[in-house]
């Protein structure tokens, strides 16, 4: 479903992606784990289209946000086909980003109103339904600043799937929480990971919540993925010696 083919991203003189290829099959959970600044969340801006990349191929879903021509030279999707692609994306980010001028059910209904075209009843009913979903239910007509970091947090993640995304890219959504309130996120993105076909790509510091969800990990050193595979590997018998450091680090 997601296909990076020797993609390379730089900032300045930072090689952030450094010819970096991957690929996740539909459906999958696929965890980024590696030390701070490997460049995971660039991976998930690309996909997004919030930067672009300097050389290489990214495919979501057979389609191509960019790739190269026959010289070498970097062709991007047109507007029109980008926003097609990201309308099958959604993404949480760490800080919640939810309208602060909306009521909780207006934040959620507001992108498949005026993106998708619902109406505003079809688009509330799954609205209730999708905060039901996240136990929030009750708090269709709180504002976000009435809400807890990680209420927020589940708003955010019923906004990302009213939009019945293909895809969820998760960019360390508990890293801004309280430590009280990250498993009551984590328990519904586990909810969502066990009882749903979205594919989802996920940089996380959690890492018994990457062990619970991941069909497979990546972990990442300088911009390429050093070792990937099933998350009892990866956690239990690492291959790599930086694999190995970082998880002493962290565990
Ligand atoms: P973290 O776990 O700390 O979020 P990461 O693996 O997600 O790290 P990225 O956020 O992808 O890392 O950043 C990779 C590198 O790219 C970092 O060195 C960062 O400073 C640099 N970088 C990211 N965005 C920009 C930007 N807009 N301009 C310049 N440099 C950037």
């Amino acid at each position: 479903l997601i296909r990076f083919d020797r993609v390379t991203k730089r900032f300045g003189e930072n090689t952030v992606l450094d010819d970096l290829d991957f690929s996740v099959s539909s459906g999958k959970h696929v965890t980024l784990i590696g030390p701070s600044g490997s460049g995971k969340t660039t991976i998930l801006r690309l996909l997004m289209t919030l930067i672009k990349p300097d050389q290489g191929t990214i495919k979501v879903d057979g389609d191509y946000l960019t790739h190269e021509d026959r010289g070498g030279k970097l062709v991007e999707a047109g507007e029109k086909h980008t926003r097609e692609v990201r309308k099958k994306i959604g993404m949480v980010f760490q800080q919640f980003n939810l309208f602060p001028n909306m009521r909780v059910l207006r934040n959620i209904t507001e992108a498949p109103v005026h993106v998708l075209g619902l109406s505003k009843d079809e688009a509330e009913e799954r609205a209730r339904e999708l905060l039901d979903l996240v136990g929030l239910g009750d708090k269709c007509d709180a504002y976000p600043t009435q809400l807890s970091g990680g209420q927020q947090q589940r708003v955010a993640i019923a906004r990302a799937l009213a939009m019945r995304p293909q895809v969820m890219l998760l960019d360390e959504v508990t890293s801004a929480l309280d430590p009280e309130l990250v498993a009551g996120v984590l328990d519904v993105l586990r909810d969502i990971a066990h009882t749903t076909d979205i594919t989802m790509l996920c940089v996380t510091h959690e890492m018994s919540f990457a062990r619970d969800i991941s069909d497979e990990v990546f972990m990442f050193d300088s911009g390429r993925v050093i070792e990937a595979g099933p998350p009892e590997k990866i956690f239990s018998e690492p291959e790599h010696e930086r694999t190995r450091e970082f998880l002493s680090a962290v565990l």
